[in-house]
């Protein structure tokens, strides 16, 4: 399949702008975030609530960095998206990549495929980002696309059941698959070390190539604390003794007042 051979879906859009990665391993890589509206969870760490509801309009860069945005009605066409990803790629190829993110992007597997194809030919890998809970939907998609950095949503920071079921199939689909980047698990200042060291031997049986990154939440609203620097190195002991590839990075973005 080619991109002119995409069949005109749409889909509800947030945003789709130029910023530089500020989680997991790939920090700092310059990136194009398409950042899909709607999410099935209610993390309590949440910081994109406004990923929740469908926005009137979707929001796309026109220029990296610049103020100036071209807003589409919502459901956006497949075709708009990536036209903005290819005008946002100026020079060509400045971007190491594009990452489909949300809300959760595997709510619209249709677009995330057509997308990914739209994207075929130009120098950018394409990466997802998800809850890792719809292995389902990640099973359609998932020949387009290069990576995949699925959650590990633990109960004691999202504050609802761990869905440990959806979490194994998704960690062994891209296990076998080859493109598994990491796993992230957000932790705050309540995460027992008992839980993070549950979740590493987790990853360790269903997902050994991939770095366990945890991830100090960051405070927004009502959620979870941060957990002190003392905690962190609790929960890292704790999971390093059962995965061989912990690391703890927290969200870098915010530190640039980047999105
Ligand atoms: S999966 Fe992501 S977007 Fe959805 S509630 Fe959790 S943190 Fe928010």
């Amino acid at each position: 399949m080619d991109a002119t051979s995409l069949s005109g879906v749409s889909v509800p859009l947030l945003e789709v702008f130029s910023t530089f990665q500020g989680e997991g391993p790939e920090v700092g890589a310059r990136q194009v975030f398409i950042r899909l509206a709607r999410c099935d969870l209610r993390c309590a760490f949440c910081d994109t609530p406004e990923s929740y509801p469908t926005p009137e309009h979707g929001r796309l860069q026109l220029v990296p960095g610049g103020e100036r945005d071209e807003m589409l009605p919502n459901p956006v066409a497949v075709e708009a998206i990536v036209a903005a990803v290819k005008r946002l790629d100026d020079p060509p190829g400045v971007h190491a990549g594009v990452s489909i993110t949300g809300g959760e992007p595997l709510l619209h597997p249709q677009a995330v495929r057509e997308i990914a194809v739209g994207l075929f030919g130009l120098a950018m890998r394409v990466h997802l980002e998800t809850g890792g809970h719809r292995p389902g939907a990640l099973k359609a998609v998932l020949d387009v696309l290069d990576s995949v950095s699925p959650d590990l949503k633990l109960e004691s920071a999202c504050e609802a059941p761990t869905p440990w079921d959806a979490h194994g199939e998704t960690y062994r689909m891209l296990e076998a698959a080859g493109k598994l980047r990491a796993i992230k698990a957000v932790v705050g200042a309540t995460t027992p070390p008992e839980e993070v060291a549950e979740a590493a031997a987790f990853c360790a049986e269903h997902a050994p190539s991939a770095p366990l990154v945890l991830q100090p939440v960051t405070p927004y609203g009502e959620g979870p604390a941060a957990p002190p620097a003392s905690h962190l190195y609790r929960l890292h002991a704790a999971a390093g003794r059962l995965h061989p590839d912990v690391r703890v990075i927290p969200q870098v973005h915010h530190f640039l007042n980047l999105r």
